[in-house]
């Protein structure tokens, strides 16, 4: 028999899918691709959209996504999973049925509801379901502030407000700060055991498509190379950062983070 062939950390994604490449799947990718991991993309819905705004969106239906999913967990070890649109209550149940089959594999959740537009991936309810029912299941959460808002239904919250009401549910939390005013980006990792790591950046000037999902995949990927959690949170960053200074507008909208290198 041959000697097998090592492999790079496999990364299972539920995510949807874009069209423009921005966000989605493709960013999830790009991102593991660059963290030396292998994507293992699962397509949760189809999304019409460009880089200025989402116009519809599809959610796949759950045998779909369960028989995708499981035939990857059969076939490769999945060293972490990255979530991010789900857009419907249900696939978060589905999600759940999924997680039973990777005992002790971490989850990095990206709570996405709204797309850089603006333009809503799933009612509110998918946030509230996620919290409730996900949360518990993650290692982390990557809310930017907004999305934070919304999951710990206070609307106007600080950040410290909304760690408070969502560490409730789940033991880490980065709380992004891309679309917050201050002067400077704060990158707030909020623990369970009352510890916050405040990782400061310069704030860019543009606006980007995309820059969640980037971050939550390199995250994820950070976490199967096997790098611990303040670590693996302080290598994504600097990362994502990197990419949106890098970052292209090959539309009329936002500008997209150039995730790998131009001499490929
Ligand atoms: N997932 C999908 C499929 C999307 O289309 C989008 C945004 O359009 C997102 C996630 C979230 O994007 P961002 O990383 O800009 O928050």
């Amino acid at each position: 028999m041959n000697t097998p062939i090592p492999s790079r950390p496999v990364v299972l994604c539920l995510s949807g899918h874009d069209p423009s490449g921005g966000a989605g799947l493709q960013a999830d990718i790009e991102a593991l691709l660059a963290q030396g991991c292998h994507a293992a993309p699962t397509v949760t819905a189809l999304t019409v959209q460009d880089t200025v705004d989402v116009a519809d969106f599809r959610v796949l239906d759950r045998e779909w996504v369960v028989a995708q999913a499981s035939r990857v967990i059969a076939d490769m070890p999945v060293a972490a999973v990255k979530l991010g649109m789900l857009g419907s209550v249900e696939m978060v149940a589905t999600v759940i049925e999924l997680m039973g089959q990777l005992p002790g594999v971490p989850l990095v959740c990206d709570p996405v509801l709204r797309a850089g537009g603006g333009g809503a991936l799933g009612r509110d309810d998918v946030g509230y379901a996620m919290r409730e029912h996900l949360f518990p299941l993650s290692r982390i959460a990557t809310p930017n502030l907004p999305e934070a808002r919304i999951l710990a239904e206070l609307p106007d919250g600080t950040p410290d407000q909304c760690a408070e009401r969502l560490l409730r549910h789940l033991e880490h939390l980065l709380i992004t700060g891309g679309h917050g005013d201050e002067a400077q980006v704060h990158n707030r990792l909020y623990s369970r055991d009352g510890s916050v790591q405040d990782f400061v950046c310069q704030r860019l000037p543009g606006s980007y498509h995309g820059s969640g999902c980037t971050l939550a995949s390199a995250l994820a990927g950070r976490l199967a190379l096997g790098e611990t959690l303040p670590g693996a949170v302080r290598s994504a960053l600097d990362y994502t950062w990197r990419t949106l200074r890098d970052a292209e507008q090959p539309g009329h909208g936002q500008f997209v983070p150039r995730r790998l290198p131009l001499d490929l």
